[in-house]
């Protein structure tokens, strides 16, 4: 493993910590403040509270869009390898035997 490596391990394990934190902490929020005193008008509870729930959101969705790019680079993956194997048989001249006459 080079430094290189090393590097893009690290800042991506630092991403995924603070996407968790993130996460963390926008429930934690949003569970604490649930049943606040709420003025009813311009709350800033409620701004932040909506604030979370919209971080929480982006996140799921940047989840899932993330998940089926991944899927759907497997399947052609493995639908690209299947169609290899179907239409590239075995012949002689692959296996570079010679043929004389
Ligand atoms: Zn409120």
């Amino acid at each position: 493993m080079n430094v290189n490596s090393s590097k893009k391990s690290f800042m991506a394990l630092v991403l995924c910590a603070a996407l968790i934190l993130v996460l963390s902490f926008s429930y934690l929020y949003i569970f604490s403040n649930s049943n606040h005193h709420c003025s009813k008008h311009e709350c800033p509870v409620c701004e932040q509270i909506q604030i979370a729930e919209h971080i929480i959101e982006q996140v799921k969705n940047a989840i899932i869009t993330i998940a089926v790019l991944c899927m759907t680079v497997f399947f052609i993956c493995h639908l690209l390898d299947m169609t290899y194997v179907l239409l590239v048989k075995d012949s002689l001249v692959k296996r570079k035997v010679r043929l004389n006459n």
